[in-house]
């Protein structure tokens, strides 16, 4: 099979990250993280007191933003500027502000530039927002994973339990916020491809939403 490139989109929680790198590992891919990115970005916003809503500061960080992935000691390690941030972009305040930047041209046409760089050797599985319809609306295959906002709230806050004080609720509350956030912004909002095949994982286990994605590949290549 020659190499692909597959997309991966969908809302927080959906099971995204956790199947992308399955995918990924299991067919000797790349993965393509890009919520990462938006989260490298957030972090920089709120370490260097950045008004999110102020485009010359925005536009003045993006020019000075060096983002790369490293491949270290078999994992994927975020580095900014120099700086391993991959620990530090994962906290519920860095999720709200990458929402919040992610509406912005100035943030979007950056990292559009970025992703298509480090996705155009195919050979990869790129997962996010916009994947399918935007940054990568040629890919081979496309996917768009979802569950119903309580399952993924329920999928995000074990996630986050040990390292957060933050409620059940709350975490709920969040990622509706992000949901609407995300699904009605102008520029690149979250929504399936036309071309898309949609899954909805709320009964799922990874396992099977795995084993759906590649009998999809396998049936088409
Ligand atoms: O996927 P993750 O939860 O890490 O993404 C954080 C935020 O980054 C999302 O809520 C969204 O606002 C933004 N994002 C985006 N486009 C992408 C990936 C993420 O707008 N392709």
């Amino acid at each position: 099979m020659k190499p692909l490139l597959i997309t991966i989109d969908g809302p927080a929680g959906a099971g995204k990250t956790t199947v992308s790198k399955i995918l990924a590992r299991k067919l000797g891919y790349r993965y393509l993280d890009t919520g990462a990115l938006y989260r490298a970005v957030a972090l920089k916003v709120i370490e260097n007191h950045v008004h999110p809503d102020q485009d010359d500061e925005l536009a003045s960080l993006c020019q000075n933003l060096d983002i790369q992935w490293v491949h270290k000691e078999g994992v994927n390690r975020l580095i900014c500027n120099g700086k391993d941030i991959t620990d530090r972009i994962r906290t519920e305040k860095i999720s709200m502000m990458a929402s919040k930047v992610s509406a912005n041209p100035i943030v979007r046409q950056k990292l559009l530039y970025l992703q298509r760089k480090m996705g155009e050797n195919k050979g990869v599985v790129a997962e996010g927002r916009d994947m399918g319809t935007v940054v990568f609306a040629n890919a081979d295959i496309k996917f768009f994973l979802d569950a119903n906002p309580q399952t993924r709230a329920m999928r995000r806050y074990n996630e986050i339990e040990s390292q957060s004080s933050s409620t059940f609720e709350q975490v709920e509350k969040q990622i509706r916020q992000r949901d609407q956030n995300d699904s009605t912004r102008q520029l690149a909002p979250l929504k399936a491809s036309h071309d898309a095949i949609c899954i909805d994982s709320t009964k799922l286990s990874i396992k099977q939403v795995v084993e759906q994605i590649l009998d999809h590949i396998f049936a088409r290549f």
